[in-house]
């Protein structure tokens, strides 16, 4: 098997130079140029879901979110154009070193969970990634995000991470340690998907931007908006907190692109 997947992964590079086949990396984007936006903006599907396709400098963008747990090497895309034609296009994942960040928590069941805990998990994550793989009309006005607070970075995106010297999932959002208290804003316009008070997020708002573009906030210690709520960009969702599995007072954001976790500063304007 070994010796077949050589000529076959050497085949599919020289395809992929041949083709200019855009790359990224476990937790990037792909930004997928469609060609100009005169007609109807094309359909574009990944691992079986829709992806987000913004008008950028008078041309079609598909922007697709790349997993975290993504392997290096090949992915493809699935556009259908205006006029119903479909083809094939290639991804190229490339590998990336997240580095390792230890943290330590004083709530030992938020590293090792009892079986209550667990059961509380499993029912809030259902509600959870249905928040985060939801697909609404209509598309985003832009897929630029704005900092839900001006804060320190604490920790990035993408870190390998331990909880009290235990492998646990990589950090899969952007935290920003500010005061308890700090006001919360949305990172762009949306309407508030989901809240709740989870056992890891603790308190949580998800802004649905459109078009599979979702934010998450973490870990707030209130929440100011309802299921259903029309937020503007910048517009205060809650007040930052410790709440769930936090070692201190900031805000985790999250961003989920076609369902996938991404690195939020792949989409940060520049204010
Ligand atoms: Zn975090």
């Amino acid at each position: 098997m070994r010796n077949l997947l050589g000529p076959i992964l050497i085949c599919l590079a020289s395809m992929a130079q041949a083709t200019d086949a855009p790359a990224s990396h476990p937790g990037g984007i792909v930004r997928l140029d469609l060609g100009p936006a005169e007609a109807a903006a094309p359909t574009v599907r990944f691992q079986g879901r829709r992806v987000l396709v913004v008008e950028a400098a008078r041309r079609w963008q598909a922007l697709i979110g790349i997993a975290l747990d993504a392997e290096p090497g090949w992915l493809s895309a699935e556009i259908t154009d205006a006029g119903g034609r479909q083809r094939e296009q290639p991804l190229a994942i490339e590998a990336h070193d997240y580095p390792v960040q230890h943290l330590r928590v004083k709530n030992r069941r938020h590293v090792d969970p009892n079986p209550e805990d667990l059961a509380r998990w499993a029912r809030e994550r259902d509600a959870q990634d249905v928040a985060k793989r939801a697909w609404r009309d209509p598309a985003p006005a832009t897929a630029t995000l704005g900092l839900p607070v001006d804060g320190r970075r604490s920790s990035a995106f993408g870190l390998r991470r331990t909880f009290n010297g235990e492998p646990r999932n990589p950090h899969s959002g952007l935290d920003l340690a500010v005061p308890n208290g700090t006001p919360v804003g949305a990172p762009a316009a949306g309407i508030v998907s989901l809240t709740g008070d989870y056992f890891f997020n603790g308190r949580t708002v998800f802004v649905d931007h459109g078009h599979g573009l979702i934010s998450m906030l973490c870990h707030l210690s209130r929440i100011d908006v309802a299921v259903g709520d029309r937020v503007a960009a910048g517009e205060i969702v809650g007040r930052s907190g410790a709440t769930g599995r936090a070692t201190g007072p900031h805000v985790h954001w999250s961003v989920f692109l076609n369902g996938n976790a991404i690195d939020p500063d792949a989409l940060l304007g520049d204010s």
